[in-house]
């Protein structure tokens, strides 16, 4: 089953989330700091982390990108405030999805499954995630392996982010498939609106790691106002 790090410093919230989670039948461990969770991550691999924004010694945002900077695990936030902004920007920085408190655990749950379950489909080869094993995606000289977060072209590895690879892995999983913006936002960077800029940004990046310009594609083809389609170029067709 899976194995969750609990960030929570209210010891009554703290004691909740690990009696229920565990009856769900979730391996939990917890602490009630963002210095002690980021030694935690650096020894152990979860599954997920839960992490509470108001704790007592770094700021919220300041844990992620530090946590962010060790670990690629998915990242559920719990915030007190319902700040829009805020959550965008968390969402931005590496957080996988967010919560607002009060939240049930059955609610915790639901959004635990999915991020899990999005991990394994889409990239972060956790432990844990024997049950659904995906094989390499290949497109022409591309081998996208998603459960080791690797991809190769020509069998040379390429050197991506963790965003870069999500969303080459997400583009290689349909392949010829004109794949629309607002998809890319919700299944790569878990948004319901946003900044095209974000994904010309990131597609620029990965168009340069695979040695093509929009110019001149080869791979990547983006469709103004469509979307963008992954697909082999002409020799390997
Ligand atoms: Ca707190």
């Amino acid at each position: 089953m899976a194995s969750v790090l609990v960030v929570e410093d209210d010891q009554f919230v703290r004691s909740a989330l690990i009696r229920q989670l565990t009856e769900a039948s979730y391996t939990v461990r917890s602490v009630g700091t963002a210095l002690e969770a980021l030694r935690e991550v650096a020894q152990i691999g979860f599954d997920v982390v839960i992490l509470d924004l108001g704790l007592p010694d770094l700021d919220g945002a300041e844990a992620l990108k530090m946590l962010r900077g060790i670990t690629d695990v998915p990242v559920i936030v719990a915030t007190a405030r319902d700040d829009e902004a805020e959550i965008v920007r968390l969402l931005n920085d590496g957080a996988d999805d967010y919560l607002v408190k009060p939240f049930s655990v059955a609610h915790l749950s639901a959004r635990m499954t999915a991020v899990l379950r999005r991990a394994r489909g889409g990239g972060a080869g956790e432990p844990g995630g024997a049950a659904a094993l995906p094989t390499v995606l290949r497109v022409g000289g591309l081998a996208v392996d998603p459960l080791r977060r690797q991809a190769q072209l020509d069998g040379v590895t390429l050197d991506l982010t963790r965003r870069e690879f999500d969303l080459l892995a997400y583009l290689a999983g349909r392949p010829g498939v004109v794949v629309p913006r607002r998809e890319l936002l919700a299944e790569v960077w878990r948004q319901a609106y946003g900044d095209d800029q974000t994904i010309d940004v990131h597609l620029s990046w990965l168009r340069r790691k695979l040695g093509e310009t929009a110019a001149r594609p080869r791979y990547l083809h983006t469709l103004r106002g469509v979307g963008v389609k992954l697909e082999p170029p002409a020799e390997h067709t």
